[in-house]
């Protein structure tokens, strides 16, 4: 009896074991699924912080696309305004260099002649243009347009801005419809077409902004451009200075009483017959009281004037002490077997003006 109680008691310990170890084992499944839960929140949640992050990214470059593209349209509004301005300004506004010389022109001719009754026209003219706002002249002439810049200027995006900027200041009338189709003869009235506004970029490392010079130049002046290959056995005229002089003393004589005189000239030594004339216009940039830093050049720049002022032609050709306002002029590197003189002749209605760009394209100051 006491035997089979001893047996009784030993299986109910076991049992009683295999229950407790049962339940160890059950509180630490229990354990392990709470410890995965815990892993798989925590994973759901670094997914989610991952997920803002992505969006947050998303969100800070969208805002930086569509600042990008503000800005752009700014700098590209800002550069049509500048180029509306610039060439409003060049149209009804002759520059103060200029216009001193023909306040002394004025002062010098003889009271109560024809020349002085022509410069006082034009001195006038000159003044109500400015007060109005309004072309100094009918003929808008060719739109000459000099760029110099840093690396980097979007080119095609400028020509683009600056031809829309054409089309509205002819609109607006600050430019007369002047540019047609030399075939056809047909105006559009928009100012721009192939060549024109003639335009040209340079590139300067140095530059750290951008330059525009803006230059008007009538017809019937660039009608009495000339371009002359020495030698010219004609005029007795060599291919040294003192032949310069002559085919450049020709081209005033034979431009008297046209091109709108008192007239200034821009003058290329050398070159070929392309980049020659292209550098006798660019003489037209410089101020008038500027001085050529090749002494011989300065000496010849200042006894055309001189010359050309005694030789009675005047004002429109009337006659008088006024002929040429001023005459610039440059060299180029030529071939042995050239030598060409080009000459650009610009009327009274000298139109330039030069402004210097900030970075947003709008205009920091004007130069001339
Ligand atoms: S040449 Fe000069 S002044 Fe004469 S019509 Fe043309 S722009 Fe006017």
């Amino acid at each position: 009896m006491a035997v089979r109680k001893k047996k009784k008691v030993a299986k109910t310990s076991s049992t009683k074991k295999k229950v407790a170890k049962k339940k160890v084992a059950k509180k630490k499944v229990a354990k392990k699924k709470v410890a995965k839960k815990k892993v798989a929140k925590k994973k759901v949640a670094k997914k989610k912080v991952a997920k803002k992050k992505v969006a947050k990214k998303a969100v800070k470059k969208k805002v930086q696309i569509a600042k990008k593209v503000i800005k752009k349209a700014n700098s590209d509004k800002a550069l049509f305004d500048t180029m509306l301005e610039l060439t409003r300004v060049t149209s009804a506004e002759i520059p103060d260099d200029v216009q001193k010389v023909v306040l002394k022109a004025l002062a010098r001719e003889e009271k109560n002649t024809t020349a002085e009754y022509a410069m006082n026209i034009i001195q006038a003219n000159i003044v109500l243009a400015k007060k109005k706002s309004q072309p100094i002249c009918q003929d808008t002439g060719t739109i000459h347009i000099f760029v110099e810049h840093p690396v980097g200027l979007d080119q095609t995006k400028f020509r683009k801005i600056t031809e829309k900027a054409i089309v509205k200041a002819t609109q607006v009338g600050y430019l007369r419809q002047n540019s047609v189709d030399s075939l056809t003869g047909k105006n559009e009235g928009i100012n721009i077409g192939p060549g024109h506004p003639d335009l040209h970029f340079k590139e300067n490392p140095k530059r750290k902004s951008v330059k525009i010079s803006m230059m008007l130049k009538g017809g019937g002046c660039e009608n009495v451009g000339a371009q002359y290959s020495l030698p010219n056995t004609e005029l007795g005229a060599g291919r040294d200075l003192d032949g310069v002089r002559k085919v450049i003393l020709d081209a005033v004589q034979k431009a008297q009483g046209k091109g709108c005189g008192p007239g200034v000239l821009g003058i290329c030594i050398g070159g070929d017959r392309g980049s020659g004339y292209k550098y006798s216009k660019e003489q037209l940039l410089r101020m008038l009281d500027d001085t050529n830093p090749h002494p011989d050049l300065k000496k010849l720049e200042k006894d055309i004037v001189e010359t050309s002022n005694k030789l009675g032609i005047g004002p429109m050709g009337f006659g008088g002490k006024t002929t040429l306002l001023g005459c610039k002029i440059g060299v180029l590197n030529r071939l042995p077997a050239s030598f060409f003189v080009s000459i650009s002749y610009m009327c009274w209605a000298y139109r330039r003006k030069g402004i210097e760009l900030s970075n947003k394209m709008e205009i920091k100051n004007w130069i001339y």
